[in-house]
């Protein structure tokens, strides 16, 4: 896993930022705390958070059935599933920021 520590500089006063998201109905973004400029992130679609609430679901269940020791077929089938709920929150993530890096 690896652990991403994204820091910006504010274009509006120039203080490092270390973005911290924040998330209000799915519109996605980070303030600078000194100035109170705001950055958009992205917009995440009502769809895309009903499909987040279902990947969510199915992780934990994914992790129960990888407890219970099932077989690799059927834990790959959740993969599966899994992978394509991922697929169609992808299309209803609107990015806002044209600087993102991935
Ligand atoms: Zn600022």
């Amino acid at each position: 896993m690896v652990k991403k520590k994204i820091e910006v500089i504010c274009d509006n006063c120039e203080q490092k930022i270390k973005v911290k998201p924040k998330e209000i109905k799915g519109y996605m973004f980070f303030k600078c705390p000194k100035c109170k400029k705001e950055y958009p992130i992205c917009k995440i679609s009502p769809e895309g958070l009903r499909i987040r609430k279902e990947i969510k679901k199915e992780r934990a269940e994914y992790y129960k059935l990888v407890t219970q020791n099932f077989p690799t077929k059927v834990l790959k089938d959740k993969e599966d599933q899994i992978k394509k709920l991922l697929q169609e929150f992808q299309k209803n993530v609107t990015p806002l920021t044209d600087n993102a890096e991935t």
